[in-house]
């Protein structure tokens, strides 16, 4: 219970790599805010799920698009309401595309640059203002990925945004620092969800991405929380701010 009585807002948690995260931030002890745009009703799946564990920790579901100031706003205020302070905030709600360079339109840059990293900015400016006005010694995780550091076809808007969510990382540890919040990242490699799930059903595709990690494993939405909870723990991971950790089975070596 390395996270008792802390609260974490988690973004995007209603599905994938979020609703991992928040079951295991909620496994360690910290109540939990569960963001998500649309699926309502997997959102409240995630919020029955951690109040069925008896570890006596609360859960809420808050909607709200990370891609606006006011929604950013409004799940920020009422996580607040709801437990009166945010000790980690993980900003994980993405979207992906796959459109070669020479097609993207305007309004898809635009889109995936709304919500990967405009999005990413306003929770993190939003949740630390709380953080510094009530003191806490919070922790913010960047959910980043691989393509922050390598190229893929047809995912230049996509990769360029996690780019910027590596320096952000950077810039944002740097100047929270004097505040006593750590900022940090996790660069997933290939990890099956909805994101993803339609293209490694295609054995082909799948061949190829397996081919280009080193470990050959595409990995689960487990494989992140273990980093996610070391990364908030006051504790072990005091001294560490504006680091990436690649969990992506050797794929950036390549
Ligand atoms: P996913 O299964 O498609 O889930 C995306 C989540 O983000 C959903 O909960 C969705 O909410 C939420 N979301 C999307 N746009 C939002 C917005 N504007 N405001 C609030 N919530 C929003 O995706 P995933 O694979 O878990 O990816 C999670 C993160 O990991 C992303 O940042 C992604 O770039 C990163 N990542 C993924 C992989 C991978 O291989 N899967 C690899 C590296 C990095 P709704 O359910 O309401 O739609």
């Amino acid at each position: 219970m390395k996270l008792k009585g802390k609260t974490a807002l988690v973004t995007g948690a209603s599905r994938g790599i979020g609703r991992s995260i928040a079951l295991g931030l909620a496994s360690e002890g910290a109540h939990i805010a569960i963001n998500y745009k649309k699926e309502e009703a997997a959102a409240e799946r995630v919020k029955k799920q951690i109040q069925s564990k008896s570890t006596g920790n609360k859960a809420i579901t808050v909607r709200g698009s990370t891609s606006t100031k006011k929604d950013v706003g409004l799940v920020v205020d009422r996580t607040i309401k709801c437990f009166g302070k945010i000790d980690i905030l993980i900003n994980n709600a993405g979207i992906l595309t796959r459109t070669p360079f020479l097609e993207i339109q305007e309004t898809e840059w635009d889109s995936i640059i709304e919500t990967n990293l405009k999005g990413y900015f306003l929770m993190s400016q939003a949740v630390a203002l709380t953080m510094v006005q009530n003191g806490i010694n919070g922790s913010i995780v960047n959910i980043s990925s691989v393509l922050e550091k390598i190229t893929a076809p047809n995912l230049t808007h996509y990769s360029v945004t996690k780019a910027g969510v590596s320096m952000l990382t950077k810039q944002t540890a740097l100047e929270l620092a004097p505040h006593g919040i750590r900022v940090n990242a996790l660069a997933p490699g290939f990890i099956s969800t909805d994101m993803n799930r339609q293209e490694l059903d295609d054995k082909e595709f799948k061949e190829a991405a397996l081919g280009d990690i080193p470990l050959g494993i595409i990995g689960r939405p487990e494989d992140i929380t273990g980093s996610v909870v070391f990364l908030c723990s006051d504790k072990e991971a005091r001294l560490i701010t504006g680091t990436t950790i690649f969990i992506d089975g050797g794929r950036s070596l390549k």
